[in-house]
């Protein structure tokens, strides 16, 4: 066994698999999660390399890509190019290597990592993640193309990379059974489930097409593979952990998650420390930190300006940034905004997501130009904008694996409001009477997911915004000074990676 962690001399090498990888690709919270923790693990000795497929802006965003290899022969005679570079010198990331899947047929196409500009999935995303799951169970076995560097773990997320822990279990070969996989999942909701012509396209075998294994409800699952077959299983909070073992939350996996409950562990995530920090986010005109929560308001103020609200400093401004999906729960505004516009509060929304929804908000702006502004699509700038311009954060998702924006809006001294589920009542602190007493209270926890308990949390905390400005700015430095970054979480893992090797 050639790893240790406290004699630094032996080194631990871990394959980190991901469909998305921020500053490359993203579409949400996954490539967040990609583009910090393998740094923070690399910052504690792990020899850690990432493994994505190359998308257009993977390949265009990369200089001095090597060529390390080429694998042939893959699902659908496909043949493939690994080249192998830095991340960009300016993600927090750069300093660890990153290994591209180059195969033009699979990846170079215009539109997003799953979809197409008109949000139409891939029809070949079976083919599409199949190989990139295959390709890092070959990394990880004895016929890797790669001499001089194999994995000890191999580290999946999500379905996307699901097939890879049963190609490992399924094709034992003496280093294969040495390499431990683990899959985090990021999201149940999401389960990559293809018709059953896939088995054999992607070289699975039929035998274990069946309930032990990774057929689901007469579909390749690559995520129930993933669970099933990987020898270790995390989430991204604690609560999750938990909440996933029920029917509410499990999709259709709680049984099968259940039976690996003692294998599931939950670690929060941490976030970008240098990409997400309000004194020195190069996309403020102003920063600021919690000494000096002034540059906050000019803020604020260009914000209201760029959006064309009314510029008004004591305007309640409540910010959302999110997915458009019956997920996120927004939806549980919808009957109230006239009460809160009524009651002189202003909203700036981006996100991009279901039509109804969009349309909805669209509405509303339309009628409320001076108070309601909506961005439909994607902005980095602008979400870095509304997280420390906004006075709240608004977060009631029905369910939320971790969820990142919570905590940007804690490191930005913007109070989340957020349902109380998963890695929302993980990391928000509550601002009752007995936590404000504390000096704990950073945040808004609704106590029912319905619209009313959505309303009453934002009377909460409007009742403290306008009335009781001391404590508005304890509740916003408490947030500000929560520990926050992936240093901790990263040991969390480390010692998952330990336990394996163990
Ligand atoms: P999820 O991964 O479920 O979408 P998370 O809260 O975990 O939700 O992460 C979402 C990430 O995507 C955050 O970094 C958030 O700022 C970002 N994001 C979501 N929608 C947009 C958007 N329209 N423009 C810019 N960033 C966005």
């Amino acid at each position: 066994m050639k790893v240790t962690f406290c004699d630094e001399s032996i080194i631990l090498n871990v394959l980190f698999v991901s469909s998305e990888v921020f500053p490359l690709i993203k579409t949400g919270g996954l490539a967040d999660v990609s583009g910090s923790l393998p740094y923070a693990l690399s910052k504690l000795g792990v020899n850690i390399r990432i493994l994505i497929p190359g998308y257009p802006s993977v390949l265009a965003q990369l200089k001095n890509l090597n060529t390390i290899a080429t694998i042939n022969n893959l699902s659908n005679n496909l043949s493939v190019t690994l080249l192998m570079g830095d991340m960009p010198a300016t993600s927090a990331n750069s300093s660890v290597k990153v290994i591209i899947i180059q195969c033009a047929a699979l990846y170079e196409r215009d539109g997003g990592p799953y979809a197409d500009a008109f949000n139409k999935e891939w029809p070949d995303n079976a083919l599409r993640f199949g190989v990139l799951s295959k390709v890092a169970a070959i990394l990880s076995s004895e016929q890797s193309p790669i001499q001089n560097w194999r994995p000890d773990i191999v580290h999946c997320n999500d379905w996307q990379t699901g097939l890879t822990p049963a190609y490992l279990k399924l094709n034992p070969t003496p280093h294969n059974k040495a390499v431990k996989s683990i899959i985090s999942l990021h999201n149940m909701a999401f389960q990559g489930c293809f018709p059953a012509d896939w088995v054999e396209i992607l070289g699975l075998s039929q035998a274990h097409f069946n309930i032990e294994g990774f057929e689901y409800h007469g579909q390749l699952s690559f995520l129930k593979a993933g669970i099933y077959y990987a020898d270790a299983i995390t989430t991204v909070s604690s609560s999750y952990a938990k909440e996933i073992q029920s029917s509410a939350f499990g999709f259709g996996l709680e049984g099968l998650l259940t039976i690996r409950s003692a294998e599931i562990k939950g670690i929060l995530n941490g976030i970008e420390t240098n990409e997400w920090n309000p004194e020195h986010d190069p996309y403020l005109i102003k920063n600021y930190c919690s000494a000096k929560l002034a540059g906050k308001k000019q803020v604020k103020k260009s914000l209201q300006q760029l959006l064309r609200l009314r510029i008004d400093a004591n305007a309640p401004l409540l910010g959302i940034v999110s997915r458009l999906t019956h997920q996120k729960g927004l939806d549980l505004l919808l009957p109230n905004v006239q009460v809160l516009l009524d009651a002189g509060c202003q909203f700036v929304l981006l996100g991009s997501g279901e039509s109804s929804l969009e349309s909805a908000f669209q509405d509303i702006a339309l009628k409320n130009p001076t108070q309601f502004s909506v961005t439909i699509g994607y902005n980095e700038p602008l979400s870095h904008q509304i997280m420390a311009g906004s006075d709240m954060f608004i977060m009631p998702s029905r369910f939320e694996p971790c969820g990142l924006n919570q905590l940007y809006g804690l490191a930005y001294g913007t109070p989340p409001i957020v349902n109380a589920t998963g890695g929302l009542a993980d990391s928000v602190i509550d601002s009752n009477a007995s936590n404000i007493k504390d000096r704990i209270a950073d945040g808004f926890v609704m106590s029912e997911t319905t619209t009313g308990g959505l309303l009453s949390t934002i009377l909460r905390a409007l009742a403290i915004f306008n009335g009781d400005k001391k404590t508005w700015q304890q509740i916003q430095k408490n947030g500000m000074k929560k520990p926050l970054s992936w240093d901790k979480s990263a040991r969390e893992y480390l010692t998952v990676y330990q336990d394996l090797l163990d």
